[in-house]
C-alpha cells in the first residue's frame, strides 16, 4: 500500500510539475518576445555560434578567472543533467525499492560515474555554499559581491542541490544494507559506508525516494512560478544567451560601442532619415530593449561579479551593474503580463496599482518611481569590467547607453555640464571649444616639421598619426604626442597628420549617448580620411584609436588602425628605435581601459617599458583583464563626480601601494585623470613631490634620446 501511494504522489507531483515548467518556460518565451528586433547576425553563423556555446558551457572558461569557484560550479553544473538517471531510477524504486535501471544498472562505470559526479556535485556546492557565507554581505556589507543578490533563491537552490545528493547516496545506502548493490567498494565507497550503518530497510528506500523526486519537481514548480530566479532558471537559458551574443567568435560585447538601429533592427540608423515616431531613439521603457536585452536580463544568475568589478560602485556610487540588470529584469516580468494583454495607461478602469506599474518612468527618481535612478545611469565610464567579467555574456555597456540615448536625444535629461561638452563638439569639433588652428601647437616645439595634409597624404606616407582631441590641444597630453612624433621622426617613419582638418571622433558625444552629434563629427572623418586617401592610421588615445578602427566601419571608414605602443613596440623589436639611457625607476603601468579591456592591448606597453634599461616594473593588484578605470570613460570626463570617492583617487591609491617613482600609462584621458588625482595626493602629502604620470612614449623617448642619431641613419639607410 505505501509503495502504491508514494508511487502515485510522486508520479502526480512529477506530472504538475513538468506542466508547470513548460508553462513557465512559455511565458517567458512571451515576454522575451516583447522585445524589439535584435540587429541583424545575432543568430548565425549556427556551427560556430554552437563552438562558441559549448566551449563557454563546457570549458566554463569565462568561470575559470576565478579557478576554484569554476572547478566546484563546474561539478555542480554537470551533476545536474547527468543525475537525471537517478531521477529516472528513483521513480521505479517508489514503486519497487529493488529497482533497478534496464542495461546499465549493474555496469560498474555507471556506478563509479554516479558516485563521482554526487561526491564531487556535494563537496562543490557545499564550498559555494560557504563561500557565499563568508564572503556574504552580512560580513562584508556593501564590498560582498553578493550585496544587492537576491538571498531566499541562492539558499533555495543550494539547499535543494545539497538534499538531492544526499538523498542519492541515501538510498544506495539502503540498497548495499539490502544486498541489492551490484557495485564493487573500490567503485562506489560511500555508497558501501552508508551501507555499513543504514538498516536493510525496503520503505525508508522508498520514502527516500519519494523525498528526493517531490523536492525535484518542486524545484521546477518553483522556476515556473518565480521566472525571476536567474539563480536557478540560468541552467537553461545562459546556454541561449551565450549562443546569442554579439560576436559569434566569443568576444565579449566590448570594443565598437552598439549601432542605433532602424524599426527593423536591420539597417543602422541613418539620422538624415530617421523617424523619431518610428525608428527607436534609445530605449525609453523597458520592452524597448531588444529581445536579447531581455534575455540578458532574464540569464543574470546574480552572481555579482559584475559589481565587484565595477568602478562606480567601488568607489561608493549607487551604480551595480547587478543591480542595474536585475532591476531592468523585475521589471519587465512584473509588466509583461499586461503587455501580452494589451493593457496601457489608455486602458479603461485599470486597477491603480496596474496604473502605476506601467506609468513608471525608465529611468526617474525615487519620487518620480524610476525603475533606474539618473544617477546611477550617469556614473557609469563604460570601462567594460562588467561585460568581461560576466560568466554569461551579459551586455551591460550596450542597454547602458541605449538608455542614455533616449535621456539624451528624447528628454533632454542629462548632467547639464555634458551641455557644454556637447555644444563644444557640434560647433568646434573638439571637447574644449578651441579653434581648428590650436590643433597644431603642438608642433612649434618641434626641431623638425611635421607634414600636414593637405588634401591628400604627402607622396610615401606610411600612417596618418591621429593626434585626438587631448593630444592636440591639453597641455600634459601634448608632452605625449610631441614624444611620438619625435620618435616616429627618429625611426624614420613617414607620417602626416591632418592639423586643423582633424575633428573629435565623437567618443564623447556617442558614449553620452548623442548618437546624432557622433555620427555627424564620425562622417565628417570619414569623408577627409577616405578623401586623403588613408589607409593606416596610427592613434594615440584609446578611445579615438577604438573609435577609427572598431566604430567607423559602421560608416564605411575602412582603415588598419594601431595604438601608438603598438607601432612604438615594433620599431623597437626591428631595431629602428634603441632604448639605451638606463632609467633607474619603480614603474606601476595603469592599463587604459579601451586599449586593454576593449581592445585587448596589454603586452606593447609593458614591452616597451621592458625594453628599458633600468626600469623595475611592479603591477598593480588590478590589472590587465581586471584593471580599473580611471574615471575619465563614457564622457565621464566631462561630468562633475559628486558621489562617493573620486575613481582617479582609488586608482592612485591602488598604484601608490606599489610605492612607484612614475606612473605610466597609454591614455591621455587617464594621465591626466590620474596626473590630477596624484597632484591631489601630493598637497595633502601622501605622494612624494617626484611622482609623475607619465605616456609608455615619454619613457622611451627618454631612454632612446641618447642613441637618436644612429638610429635615424639605420632608417635612412633601410
Ligand atoms: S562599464 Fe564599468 S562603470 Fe559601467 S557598469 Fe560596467 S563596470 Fe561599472
Ligand atoms: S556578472 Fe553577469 S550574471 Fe553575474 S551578476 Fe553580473 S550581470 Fe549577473
Ligand atoms: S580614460 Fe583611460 S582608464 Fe579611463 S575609461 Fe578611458 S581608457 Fe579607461
Amino acid at each position: 500500500m505505501l509503495y502504491i501511494v508514494l508511487g502515485i504522489i510522486t508520479t502526480l507531483f512529477a506530472v504538475v510539475g513538468v506542466a508547470m515548467w513548460a508553462f513557465g518556460i512559455r511565458r517567458m518565451v512571451q515576454t522575451i518576445r516583447l522585445g524589439q528586433p535584435a540587429e541583424s547576425g545575432r543568430t548565425g553563423p549556427f556551427g560556430r555560434r554552437l563552438t562558441t556555446t559549448l566551449i563557454e558551457v563546457l570549458g566554463h572558461n569565462r568561470m575559470l578567472k576565478r579557478p576554484w569557484v569554476g572547478v566546484a560550479h563546474w561539478f555542480v553544473m554537470v551533476s545536474f543533467p547527468l543525475l537525471v538517471f537517478t531521477v529516472a531510477e528513483a521513480h521505479g524504486e517508489v514503486w519497487d525499492p529493488h529497482f533497478h535501471l534496464p542495461i546499465i544498472h549493474d555496469w560498474t562505470v555507471y556506478g563509479l560515474f554516479i558516485e563521482l559526479i554526487a561526491g564531487l556535485g556535494l563537496i562543490a556546492i557545499l564550498g559555494l555554499a560557504a563561500y557565499r557565507q563568508i564572503k556574504g554581505p552580512r560580513r562584508l556589507g556593501r564590498d560582498s559581491r553578493f550585496a544587492n543578490s537576491v538571498h531566499w533563491t541562492a539558499y533555495y537552490v543550494e539547499a535543494y542541490i545539497v538534499a538531492l545528493l544526499v538523498a542519492i547516496f541515501v538510498i544506495r545506502g539502503f540498497k548495499v544494507a539490502m544486498g541489492d548493490f551490484p557495485f564493487p567498494v573500490w567503485a562506489t565507497p560511500i555508497s558501501h559506508a552508508l551501507g555499513e550503518v543504514l538498516p536493510p530497510s525496503e520503505p525508508a528506500l522508498a520514502l527516500v525516494a519519494a523525498f528526493k523526486l517531490i523536492i525535484s519537481w518542486m524545484f521546477f514548480m518553483v522556476l515556473a512560478v518565480v521566472l525571476t530566479m536567474g539563480i536557478g532558471w540560468h541552467r537553461f537559458t545562459a546556454p541561449f544567451n551565450i549562443y546569442f551574443k554579439r560576436d559569434p567568435e566569443g568576444a565579449p560585447a566590448l570594443g565598437a560601442a552598439k549601432p542605433m538601429m532602424d524599426a527593423t533592427g536591420k539597417k543602422p540608423l541613418d539620422f538624415e532619415e530617421a523617424d523619431p515616431d518610428e525608428d527607436p531613439f534609445g530605449v525609453g521603457k523597458v520592452e524597448d530593449f531588444t529581445w536579447k536585452g531581455l534575455l540578458d536580463f532574464t540569464t543574470c544568475t546574480e552572481c555579482g561579479r559584475c559589481q565587484s568589478q565595477c568602478p562606480a560602485w567601488n568607489t561608493g556610487k549607487p551604480l551595480s551593474p547587478k543591480k542595474l540588470v536585475t532591476d531592468l529584469r523585475d521589471h519587465a516580468y512584473a509588466k509583461a503580463p499586461y503587455l501580452m494583454q494589451g493593457v496601457t495607461e489608455e486602458t479603461p478602469d485599470i486597477h491603480d496599482d496596474v496604473l502605476s506599474l506601467l506609468g513608471k518612468p525608465l529611468v526617474g527618481t525615487e519620487e518620480e518611481g524610476g525603475i533606474i535612478h539618473p544617477d546611477v545611469l550617469w556614473s557609469c565610464t563604460n570601462c567594460g569590467a562588467c561585460v568581461e567579467q560576466c560568466p554569461v555574456d551579459i551586455e551591460h555597456i550596450d542597454h547602458i547607453m541605449d538608455m542614455r540615448r533616449y535621456q539624451v536625444m528624447i528628454e533632454s535629461s542629462f548632467p547639464s555640464e555634458a551641455n557644454t561638452l556637447l555644444k563644444n563638439l557640434e560647433n568646434k569639433g573638439n571637447p574644449w571649444g578651441m579653434a581648428e588652428d590650436r590643433r597644431m601647437d603642438w608642433m612649434a616645439e618641434l626641431d623638425f616639421d611635421v607634414p600636414v595634409v593637405e588634401d591628400t597624404l604627402p607622396e610615401g606616407t606610411e600612417y596618418l598619426f591621429w593626434v585626438g582631441c587631448a593630444g592636440a590641444l591639453e597641455d600634459r597630453a601634448k608632452k605625449t604626442t610631441k614624444a611620438i612624433a619625435e620618435l616616429l621622426h627618429m625611426a624614420g617613419v613617414k607620417f602626416a597628420v591632418l592639423g586643423g582638418m582633424e575633428a573629435c571622433t565623437g567618443d564623447p558625444a556617442r558614449r553620452l549617448g548623442m548618437e546624432y552629434v557622433f555620427q555627424m563629427l564620425a562622417q565628417q572623418n570619414v569623408e577627409t580620411l577616405n578623401e586623403a586617401g588613408v589607409t593606416k592610421i596610427v592613434a594615440s588615445c584609446p578611445h579615438c584609436f577604438n573609435t577609427l578602427g572598431n566604430e567607423y566601419p559602421q560608416l564605411g571608414g575602412e582603415y588598419d588602425v594601431v595604438h601608438h605602443s603598438q607601432l612604438l613596440a615594433k620599431l623597437v623589436e626591428e631595431g629602428r628605435l634603441t632604448p639605451v639611457q638606463p632609467i633607474e625607476e619603480n614603474i606601476t603601468y595603469h592599463d587604459p581601459c579601451f586599449l586593454g579591456r576593449h581592445n585587448k592591448v596589454y603586452t606593447p606597453p609593458r614591452e616597451i617599458m621592458a625594453q628599458v634599461p633600468g626600469i623595475t616594473t611592479k603591477e598593480m593588484h588590478r590589472h590587465k583583464e581586471r584593471g580599473f578605470c580611471c574615471g575619465a570613460g563614457g564622457a565621464r570626463m566631462w561630468m562633475e563626480e559628486r558621489i562617493g570617492k573620486r575613481i582617479n583617487t582609488e586608482r592612485v591609491d591602488e598604484a601608490l601601494t606599489t610605492d612607484p617613482d612614475t606612473v605610466s600609462t597609454a591614455c591621455p584621458f587617464c594621465q591626466v585623470m590620474l596626473g590630477d588625482a596624484i597632484n591631489e595626493k601630493k598637497s595633502q602629502g601622501e605622494a612624494k613631490e617626484s611622482l609623475e604620470v607619465v605616456d609608455v612614449s615619454q619613457l622611451l623617448l627618454r631612454s632612446v634620446k641618447a642613441d637618436a642619431a644612429p638610429a635615424q641613419e639605420q632608417a635612412e639607410k633601410a
